[in-house]
């Protein structure tokens, strides 16, 4: 009753039930609803072991025992009529037979039997032994179960505690990143609205080129602040029926998302490719949310090239709806790294990728919309040779359908 782990307390049982009524094959079935698995035994012959493996509860002698809950004993196998296989039995001479339930409570968790080549006849104080070790028997297996089960939670709340303390971990790299993000536009406006106040340039054009950092300063502002509102209207618990939906054209929303990305691929001299086909994209879907799928994994592509790349978006029907792709040649992403990349706040450590900014919801918020959506997005990358992001969106807008995961 002390041993816990049921691998090790089942053979134990069978052990102890051969010594203590001086035979040589035992067996303990298991219940698992309606099947009676062999769950340990001693003695038995390998073919018996696969032959005895399952049955079903209220077909053989073990099964009739495990439907009403009686001991069943018998002298002579073969003239059985419930054995399940005579001929087995026969075969390898076992002749008499003794089964009790294993009881806990109204419960019948299984059988344990004893069979012997012997014709012996089991004398009622044999058979109260043997269902007095079926009743311990019957203790320490659901003793055995209960541990088991406690240890299977601990695990998970164990696991649970590990994924919160990594989500604050990030949570509060996502803060210190947000501002950060913040600060350096907000930083280059003031400076240059100092410097207009304080010693206006001389040339129309070094005054064009002071405004044009502070607007494109403040769109990264203004493209932060949309990005967090977006981010919790998605997880709004009544997202799905804030969307707005309207048929849409999927070329229109890809050129919408990337003409303000325009002026940051030109300052890195990236070519910035577009494929889009003659013939009309059409879906159903929330416009304002779309748009920012395309962009974020567009200016991913982006911030994550190298100088001189090559960025290409690809739009085209697929089998199931519609399919769009933003590949680059930049520095990719390490295999470790791939399964969490969507995940909220994360960001890849890398030296590299920390200077390009962000904030790690980017791919959070994209994976989210997607879902809303009951698309899918999937990634293929490798370290220096570039990403593959891949989105697929069903071409009419079903809310009631489960959502797709991500690949
Ligand atoms: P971030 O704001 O950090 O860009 P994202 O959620 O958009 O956050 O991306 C998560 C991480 O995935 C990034 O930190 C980056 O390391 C990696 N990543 C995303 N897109 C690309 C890409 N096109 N190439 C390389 N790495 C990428």
């Amino acid at each position: 009753v002390e041993r816990l782990e049921l691998d090790d307390l089942l053979p134990i049982i069978t052990r102890s039930v051969n010594r203590v009524m001086g035979t040589v094959n035992c067996l303990l079935l298991l219940r698992q609803g309606s099947t009676l698995l062999l769950a340990a035994q001693e003695g038995l012959e390998p073919e018996l072991v696969k032959a005895f493996g399952e049955m079903e509860v209220g077909e053989s002698l073990s099964g009739w025992v495990a439907e009403h809950g009686q001991p069943l004993v018998t002298a002579d196998m073969r003239s059985e009529a419930r054995a399940r296989f005579p001929e087995l039995a026969d075969r390898y001479n076992y002749r008499s037979f003794l089964c009790v339930p294993l009881r806990h409570g109204s419960e019948i968790m299984g059988t344990l039997e004893v069979l012997t080549r012997e014709v012996r006849h089991f004398t009622l104080e044999e058979q109260a032994v043997m269902a007095a070790f079926a009743d311990q028997a019957a203790v320490a297996i659901s003793n055995a179960r209960l541990y088991e089960q406690a240890r299977a939670h601990l695990l998970q709340v164990t696991e649970s505690n590990r994924r919160l303390e990594e989500l604050d971990r990030l949570r509060q790299q996502y803060l210190r990143n947000v501002s950060h993000e913040f600060r350096t536009p907000l930083t280059v406006i003031k400076g240059y609205a100092e410097y207009l106040r304080d010693s206006p340039p001389a040339s129309e054009a070094a005054l064009r080129d002071v405004m044009r950092v502070m607007v494109e300063s403040s769109d990264r502002v203004i493209d932060m602040v949309d990005t967090l509102l977006e981010v919790s209207r998605i997880e709004h618990d009544s997202a799905q029926q804030s969307l707005q939906i309207a048929r849409l054209e999927l070329r229109d929303i890809v050129q919408a998302s990337i003409e303000p990305l325009r002026a940051a691929a030109e300052r890195k001299r990236l070519s910035l490719e577009l494929d889009l086909p003659e013939q009309a994209l059409v879906l159903e879907g929330d416009g304002g949310l779309l748009v920012q799928v395309v962009r974020k994994l567009v200016d991913n592509a982006v911030k994550y090239s190298l100088e001189g790349g090559r960025v290409a978006v690809r739009c085209r029907r697929a089998d199931d709806g519609l399919q769009l792709e933003v590949e680059d040649a930049g520095i990719g992403i390490a295999p470790e790294h791939l399964p969490r990349i969507f995940d909220k706040f994360y960001m890849v450590d890398g030296g590299i990728a920390r200077r390009a900014g962000g904030t790690g919801v980017g791919l959070y918020l994209v994976r989210e919309i997607v879902r809303l959506h009951r698309g899918s997005v999937s990634v293929r990358s490798a370290p220096g040779a570039g990403s593959l992001f891949e989105v697929r969106l069903p071409c009419q807008y079903r809310p009631s359908e489960p959502a797709a995961t991500v690949a």
